[in-house]
């Protein structure tokens, strides 16, 4: 089966044509021109979607977007890089130019698919994606099957509250998982707390406070910095406890974390590994591993990709 695989992001559409077995065969990125209006990127992404397929028979699209998606009706709810897209019918626009079924999924989903084809999650059926980007995102697979709930919009990993009394999520509620431990947060909390230790090695590795992202913490943190360390071992303890509850609910043989600050790798995955011990039963113990996602910058491509190939699936 080969589908092409639509990474639709903010500034960049990267296309890729994907293959079942053999993964990505080629890949194109070009602007997305949101600025332009609705139609113009619709015309990027039907003519990328095009000219990667010359001549290749293809089986479908799969789009990940950002934002909420109506992914049974290919609609995008709204989309915070996408400030015309009320209600818009994203699959049947590109459907009605390209002439192939188009499946629209959630970014959070889409890496979940992209790891159960292409990642850590190969042949298993019970595993836990957790996105650390911006936001905190969740893509969960029990059984075979990709848990959506009966909107389509469940497994919000992001938004189950940790700390009752801790920060404005952007939700509206305080304490999520997302206001404490997503990328963002991790950066901005440096942010904050730099005015009170003004020495931090952070700030003379970032090069200004503005320029603080999570790497600078996580690598500050690794050269034993005390005020990197202390916001590392909040998240992990943040992202513990949610784990430590997926853990509970859902029984899954891996958890694989994903998103921009995954790229921390051991510096994140080793404290993970052994705080989320302190919140398990006993029974738990060694029922399950964690990784951090290894799909990179293709995991984007390889996601959208693969929630087509689920769709089409009758194997
Ligand atoms: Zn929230």
């Amino acid at each position: 089966m080969k589908v092409v695989g639509v990474d639709l992001g903010g500034t960049e559409i990267k296309i890729g044509l994907v293959d079942k077995e053999n993964g990505i065969e080629k890949k194109i990125s070009l602007p997305t021109e949101v600025s332009k209006g609705t139609e113009k990127v619709v015309q990027n992404i039907s003519e990328g979607i095009s000219s990667i397929s010359k001549g290749v028979k293809i089986d479908g699209i799969g789009i990940g977007s950002p934002g909420s998606i109506d992914r049974d009706e290919g609609v995008v709810r709204f989309a915070p890089n996408f400030p015309e897209w009320k209600n818009f019918e994203l699959s049947k626009a590109i459907g009605s130019i390209v002439n192939l079924p188009v499946f629209v999924e959630n970014d959070a989903n889409s890496f979940a698919l992209g790891e159960w084809y292409f990642g850590h999650a190969t042949g298993l059926t019970d595993f836990v994606c957790i996105t650390l980007g911006t936001g905190i995102g969740g893509g969960v697979v029990s059984h075979g099957i990709l848990i959506t709930g009966k909107d389509g919009i469940g497994t919000e990993l992001g938004h189950v509250i940790i700390e009752p009394d801790g920060p404005l999520c952007g939700c509206g509620n305080r304490g999520c998982a997302e206001s404490i431990a997503s990328a963002s947060s991790v950066a901005r909390t440096a942010r904050e707390l730099i005015k009170r230790f003004p020495e931090s090695l952070v700030l003379k590795t970032a090069g200004g406070i503005e320029n603080i992202q999570s790497k600078h913490v996580f690598a500050a943190a690794q050269q034993g910095d005390y005020m990197a360390q202390m916001i590392v071992e909040k998240a992990v303890d943040v992202l513990a406890r949610l784990i430590g509850g997926c853990i509970h609910i859902f029984n899954p043989e891996k958890i694989i974390i994903g998103g921009g600050m995954s790229k921390a790798g051991d510096a994140l995955i080793l404290p993970l590994r052994k705080r989320v011990e302190a919140y398990i039963m006993v029974s738990f113990r060694n029922t399950y591993t964690i990784h951090a996602s290894e799909l990179v910058e293709n995991a984007g491509i390889l996601g959208a990709a693969s929630s087509a190939i689920y769709a089409l699936r009758g194997d």
